[in-house]
């Protein structure tokens, strides 16, 4: 299913689009955490984090999601064991339990993937023989096999991994624009495109998307219930109102 753009009612700032049609969506039930019944939730599956403060130390660890329930939740920091508690089977929050920071969901990027344990670093895991990064940010030494590391301070980060994730056919790539993340937006249609910007919407698709070309304009959805088998995933910067995307298919 396509949710094109709409400020929704979204409580997360970085995903505008519907979160009825996020990856994690999981409907309506009692949250693993505060256990409030609740309309919307999202499910802790693979590449989600529980995060925890030690009860000694205070410092903050995380433990994966799909472990938590037969793994010691020992802080990694002074070696304290916590209790934890169980999450149960196929785990589901509420929208406030991850904002909050209670659990995270790592996240692919344009400059590579981020875990909560990379997020608190201040940096991304790192793209392969990446040479150059956008300003506001900085690229780390290259790690023995070439991954460069991208620098992004941890706020920043924190808030892109309390987010939820973005449905696409190969992988979610979030993009950045004037030191910060950019909000998701959601798939574009034809009518976007036309939207968008007076004039040829094919040059639109160019100037927005990354390596398109003019030809790609046939793939584009003529409406959300129209399949092409092509999504074309649209950002915007608050700070400069820029809009970027990148697109993939089957
Ligand atoms: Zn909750
Ligand atoms: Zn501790
Ligand atoms: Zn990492
Ligand atoms: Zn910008």
């Amino acid at each position: 299913m396509r949710l094109g753009r709409e400020r929704s009612s979204s409580p997360f700032r970085l995903y505008q689009a519907a979160v009825e049609g996020s990856a994690e969506y999981a409907g309506s039930g009692i949250c693993a955490f505060c256990r409030k019944a609740t309309d919307g939730r999202l499910a802790l599956s693979v590449g989600a984090d529980v995060i925890y403060r030690c009860t000694t130390c205070e410092q903050p660890f995380s433990v994966r999601a799909e472990e938590h329930d037969r793994r010691a939740k020992t802080c990694p920091h002074c070696g304290m064991v916590d209790d934890g508690y169980r999450l149960g089977d196929d785990p589901a929050i509420c929208y406030p339990c991850l904002s909050s920071g209670r659990a995270a969901l790592t996240k692919d990027t344009e400059f590579g993937m981020v875990t909560w344990s990379d997020a608190m670093r201040g940096r991304t895991h790192g793209v392969p023989g990446l040479a150059r990064t956008q300003p506001g940010f900085s690229l780390a030494d290259p790690d023995p096999d070439g991954w460069v590391a991208v620098n992004i301070p941890p706020n920043v980060l924190l808030e892109l991994v309390h987010t939820p994730t973005y449905r696409t056919y190969q992988g979610v790539e979030w993009l950045f624009c004037c030191a910060t993340a950019m909000l998701y937006c959601g798939e574009w249609t034809k009518t976007d495109f036309i939207n968008h910007k007076t004039g040829d919407p094919e040059a639109v698709l160019i100037e927005v998307f990354e390596g398109t070309q003019p030809w790609m304009w046939n793939q584009v959805p003529n409406d959300p219930q129209h399949d092409t088998g092509w999504g074309f995933y649209v950002f915007e910067c608050e700070l400069c109102n820029r809009t970027r995307g990148h697109f993939d298919m089957t």
